[in-house]
């Protein structure tokens, strides 16, 4: 049977459609987006053959770049061959995947749990905290984001993504351990910022208070929506050791740090702790939906019920994690976030003194980095984010922007990015900012 093609519509016609179709709250980063036809590892091109360098990686999701041949063959293959079972039958490719994840994730977190977007990971890691310690109730951290369910929603700490007018209640945020007087203070290996210390205190009067009904806290180690926040390094242990006290468990949301973002394979480990659970998802399938949540086998077994997921770890998911994984390890792409981010934070910091009027911070771990516009006013900070996205991308440079009042800008590339990207990007983001430093005097 022949495949009717579609008819070829362009950019103008799909925001009409968009309007007319999609959900009124949808929403595009450009006044004029690209309409995307292709991509090839760390680029993508538009309808024209424009050509852009994602410096976003989709949102934080291609590290191995879009398409790479090496994946994408072992996912057509499985395609072809049997693209759906779930677990009530035996199947290779989703023991293979969870025996892996068991070598690469920290500790003893040994069990997988699959399924199909980090919401749902996070949901299902805050039900196994209820089902384990027979407790409700949830701390969070103020600017986390989780997901789009309800639970998931109710423990997200930025206001824009609590769209639901009944989120459930037993939710206690404490305040971020991040405060913009205390930036690059020069901190000892245990030595806390005072803002720090403060979320350590609203974290111990949450648990004085009512730790008896907490089951869990969730946080992401390094917060990436609420504009790449990165706590100090002891900050963690001490939030493990209160927890523990109070027979709280840690869920670490690392549905952006994990797979090598940060210069290591999993945020937490920046911190030197492990947590009790943790949820992935986004680098993992390299684009193509999967998300899980780990944890050991002790609290694993709390989740005593049947429970299953359709599409969770199906097989042409679950043989494409297995290829990033190898291809993460092959191509020592956690090294390589380390090493390129740490080049990129360089020039980023000393185009923060060439413009200091305008860039206020750059922070963060590894490729995924933050430059923060106009911290004292960020209204008029999140108006030139988007004059500086819009110049960006007519220049080929496509990155993200994030923070509570999204004015911070935001580098999460491919991990596979180049010294060149890395330079050439540079290059047109210090142009971008003299003629925005020009036209905004
Ligand atoms: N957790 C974090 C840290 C995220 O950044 C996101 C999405 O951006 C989510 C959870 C939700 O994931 P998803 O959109 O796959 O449901």
């Amino acid at each position: 049977m022949e495949h009717k093609q579609p008819t070829y519509i362009g950019p103008e016609q799909i925001i009409d459609k968009r309007k007319a179709y999609f959900y009124p709250c949808t929403q595009h980063f450009y006044q004029k987006p690209p309409q995307l036809v292709r991509g090839s590892m760390q680029y993508v091109f538009d309808e024209q053959g424009k050509r852009y360098t994602d410096f976003f990686a989709g949102v934080s999701v291609v590290a191995c770049g879009h398409c790479n041949e090496e994946i994408t063959r072992e996912s057509v293959r499985q395609l072809q061959t049997l693209q759906h079972t779930t677990t009530i039958y035996l199947t290779q490719p989703m023991v293979d995947l969870a025996e892996r994840l068991a070598e690469v994730l920290p500790g003893d977190l040994r069990r997988t749990f699959f399924c199909n977007s980090g919401s749902e990971a996070n949901e299902g890691a805050l039900l196994l905290a209820r089902m384990y310690t027979g407790k409700s109730d949830f701390i969070s951290m103020e600017g986390g984001l989780h997901g789009r369910t309800n639970l998931t929603m109710s423990v997200t700490g930025i206001p824009m993504w609590q769209t639901d007018p009944y989120l459930y209640p037993g939710v206690t945020f404490i305040p971020r351990p991040f405060d913009h007087k205390e930036l690059h203070a020069q901190l000892s290996e245990n030595e806390l910022t005072p803002a720090a210390r403060r979320s350590l205190e609203a974290l111990q009067a949450v648990l004085d208070a009512k730790g008896d009904k907490i089951a869990a806290m969730i946080v992401e180690p390094i917060q990436g929506n609420g504009g790449i926040i990165v706590p100090p390094k002891g900050y963690y242990r001490e939030v493990k050791k209160l927890l523990d006290a109070h027979g709280v468990l840690l869920i670490m949301d690392e549905v952006q740090t994990g797979f090598g973002r940060t210069g290591q394979m999993f945020g937490c480990e920046h911190f030197g702790i492990v947590p009790d659970i943790i949820t992935m998802a986004k680098a993992l399938g390299g684009g193509v939906p999967i998300a899980a949540f780990a944890s050991t086998d002790t609290i694993a077994a709390a989740l005593s019920k049947p429970s299953a997921s359709t599409f969770g770890g199906n097989p042409v998911s679950a043989v494409t994690a297995l290829a990033v994984l190898d291809y993460i390890e092959r191509e020592r792409l956690v090294q390589r976030a380390a090493e390129r981010g740490g080049a990129l934070k360089s020039a980023l910091l000393e185009l923060q003194q060439r413009y200091p009027a305008h860039v206020s911070d750059v922070r963060g771990e590894g490729l995924m980095l933050g430059m923060e516009i106009l911290a004292d006013n960020p209204t008029r900070g999140a108006a030139l984010v988007d004059q500086i996205l819009e110049q960006m991308k007519d220049n080929g440079i496509l990155i993200g922007k994030n923070g509570l009042n999204r004015n911070v800008l935001a580098f999460q590339p491919p991990l596979i990015i180049t010294e060149d990207d890395v330079q050439s990007m540079v290059n047109i983001l210090d142009q971008v900012l003299a003629q925005i430093g020009e036209s905004n005097v």
